[in-house]
């Protein structure tokens, strides 16, 4: 990640709870020569086995020899982030957002040293701002608000107070999909820049957002940006069409073999526009 800040690339967070989305997230990324960072949520985590995620990326960081990080995205809590910890998760993700200031600091620093104190090369990553949506279609356009919004002299007491590697900053961000492309508010996002020049910057809701949005911010900081319900979308579309294609078909293998495909669609297309292909 640090690679990525210099190099002015980012680096793609694939969210999944099932294996065969791993591999065709690992495929890709193999066949483009790029790093990723695979991500579960809590949900997620409870559905696909924290340890038994660990094993899988485990597995394919082994065979492919890609750098590969399993980061535990959004825990929600203390236990949840030791959780995640405990089993072997390369980064973990500790999100406070919805306590005050001085809780999220406080749970943020404790999450840290009990991360670093069982794996010094662990990633620590917190978020500051109010961050809406859950990662799904929305059928209505999310307003963002000017005080939902990361505020830049926040963020540098929040990372001097916690010393944090990654913040999730928001700067017009959103989960999930709606109507309209987001559009994101980089001004903001070169005051928190250059309120925390050393700190890995990070990019929640990245699905469906600008194109030329996601460049200017990648330029302006982003090392890494996060990806789930255009997957998601993706795989719920190619189970339905298969199935309505070939409902005598029972073979899972074949079942699900589309939605390989059309995950590694969305996974190329955000790689080329991350630019982290051939960083490798
Ligand atoms: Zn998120």
């Amino acid at each position: 990640m640090a690679k990525a800040q210099k190099g002015k690339y980012a680096i793609g967070q694939f969210n999944i709870s099932t294996d065969e989305q791993i591999k065709a997230i690992v495929e890709t990324a193999k066949d483009l020569k790029s790093p990723i960072i695979i991500a579960t949520s809590e949900s997620e985590r409870k559905f696909i086995g924290a340890k038994q995620v660990v094993a899988l990326v485990e597995t394919w960081r082994k065979e492919t020899g890609l750098p590969i990080i399993l980061n535990a995205d959004h825990c929600k809590s203390f236990e949840s982030a030791k959780e995640a910890i405990d089993v072997g998760y390369d980064m973990v993700q500790f999100d406070g957002s919805s306590l005050s200031f001085e809780e999220n600091v406080k749970t943020t620093k404790q999450v840290l040293e009990y991360a670093k104190s069982k794996n010094p090369d662990i990633i620590v990553e917190a978020e500051l701002g109010y961050l809406r949506g859950g990662s799904e279609i929305h059928k209505e356009k999310i307003e963002i608000k000017e005080e939902d919004l990361t505020k830049p002299e926040e963020a540098k007491k929040f990372v001097a107070e916690t010393g944090i590697d990654a913040l999730a900053v928001v700067i017009g961000n959103l989960h999930g999909i709606q109507a309209e492309s987001k559009k994101l508010f980089l001004g903001r996002l070169k005051e928190i820049k250059k309120a925390v020049p050393n700190t890995l910057l990070v990019l929640h809701g990245g699905s469906d957002t600008q194109e030329k949005d996601i460049k200017k911010a990648i330029k302006l900081g982003i090392v890494k940006i996060n990806i789930n319900t255009e997957l998601r979308v993706a795989y719920s579309d190619a189970l339905e069409k298969e199935i309505k294609e070939h409902p005598e078909e029972v073979k899972p293998y074949k079942i699900l073999a589309p939605i390989i495909e059309e995950t590694k669609k969305v996974v190329a297309k955000k790689i080329e526009l991350f630019g982290s292909g051939g960083k490798v």
